[in-house]
């Protein structure tokens, strides 16, 4: 068997996690018995600056035609983050309606938790954020800018569709876990998008009577998942909320440098998106001491997204052995002053010898 994937580091950090990950990537395979064929796009805020172009027509064409995309991250601080998002990750979610953006956040050791008294997989969430609409649909307008009555309209938008698919992703998940579902939401004041958005998921939740549904406001979920993470399993909720609080459920099981994601369409024959929570880091970008577990984590969802569970698991146990031993290398962001490749080559060998 062998797969292809298109690699997409993008800019800052991205190139050097996504460098990283990639001889992983390769061991992987050979412990789950089958080949890689790895193609390289440029693309991106210094992709834009040197071409006039973030990314070709052609390139979204050639990684439509993958078994899967591991993208880095996309954005330098000298171009408009809006723009390159929206020409550049955001056209490849939209383009190939990648509607289901899973976050996972497990916590692989005490020693990376910042809260007191949480051991190994004592934090361990699925969050299941709606990817492509609410208010990321690029819909709204400027009136008068510059001037007197200088007003700024931003809408956003929640389909019966939309809703639907990302919670009975969610049921799915729970019905295969511990059966009950939080949903994130602010109905008590959005009284049209998020009082739609959540009476379709109470819909959907009577088609899972064995699935426990939770409703929480957004405020509320945010100080809980702080100081009482455990009460989370599966969790879903629109775009926006979903963004900014799995940056919190990253936080409480090590920070951005632990946090992968997957942007998947399971209804279409198109390749999934596999990419680190985080950004392009330009504070620490081209220090050679970013995290790249949070790639290397995303690698083994883009496996069980291929169905090599044997390599996805293989990445996990190596990882996590990596985070239990004391003497083994961290780069700063876990405390540590190891640098990327360290952090790679070290866990690479894990890997082998897991074999
Ligand atoms: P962007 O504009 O691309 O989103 P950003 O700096 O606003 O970049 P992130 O890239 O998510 O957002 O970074 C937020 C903070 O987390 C930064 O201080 C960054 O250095 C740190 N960080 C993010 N990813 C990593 C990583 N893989 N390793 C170490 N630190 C990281």
């Amino acid at each position: 068997m062998s797969y292809t994937i298109a690699l997409t580091p993008g800019d800052g950090i991205g190139q050097e996690v996504v460098s990283a990950t990639v001889p992983i990537l390769e061991t992987a395979a050979d412990i789950g018995g089958f080949d890689l064929e790895m193609n390289t796009y440029e693309m991106g805020a210094a992709h834009y600056i040197e071409t006039g172009t973030v990314m070709e027509d052609e390139t979204l064409e050639a990684i439509r035609d993958h078994d899967a995309i591991l993208l880095g991250g996309v954005g330098l601080p000298e171009v408009d983050n809006a723009f390159v998002a929206a020409e550049g990750h955001h056209r490849i979610r939209r383009e190939l309606d990648l509607w289901n953006n899973l976050r996972p956040a497990y916590l692989f050791d005490e020693s990376v938790c910042p809260l007191k008294g949480y051991g190994h997989g004592d934090i361990d969430i699925l969050w299941f954020r709606e990817n492509s609409e609410g208010e990321y649909i690029d819909a709204g307008g400027r009136l008068d800018r510059g001037g007197r009555t200088d007003t700024a309209i931003q809408c956003s938008v929640y389909t019966r569709e939309g809703i639907e698919r990302i919670a009975r992703a969610a049921f799915d998940a729970a019905t295969d876990r511990d059966g009950i579902v939080h949903n994130i939401t602010k109905s008590n004041v959005l009284s049209y998008g998020a009082a739609f958005w959540d009476e379709v998921v109470e819909e959907v939740a009577t088609e899972y009577p064995d699935v426990t549904l939770e409703k929480l406001y957004v405020d509320a979920a945010n100080l809980s998942i702080v100081v009482q993470p455990e009460r989370y399993d599966v969790v879903v909720g629109p775009n926006l909320f979903s963004d900014i609080l799995t940056d919190a459920t990253a936080g409480v099981v090590g920070g951005l440098g632990l946090a992968p994601s997957a942007n998947l369409n399971p209804n279409e024959d198109v390749p999934g998106m596999f990419e680190p929570v985080h950004g392009t880091a330009p504070d620490i970008a081209g220090e050679g001491i970013a995290n790249p577990l949070a790639t290397v984590l995303s690698g083994a969802l883009l496996f069980d997204d291929l169905g090599e569970d044997g390599a996805a698991d293989a990445i996990r146990a190596a990882v996590e052995a990596q985070l239990q031993d004391e003497s083994a290398p961290r780069t700063p962001d876990l405390g540590g002053d190891a640098m990327t490749d360290d952090v790679a080559t070290d866990l690479n060998e894990r890997l082998r010898n897991l074999n």
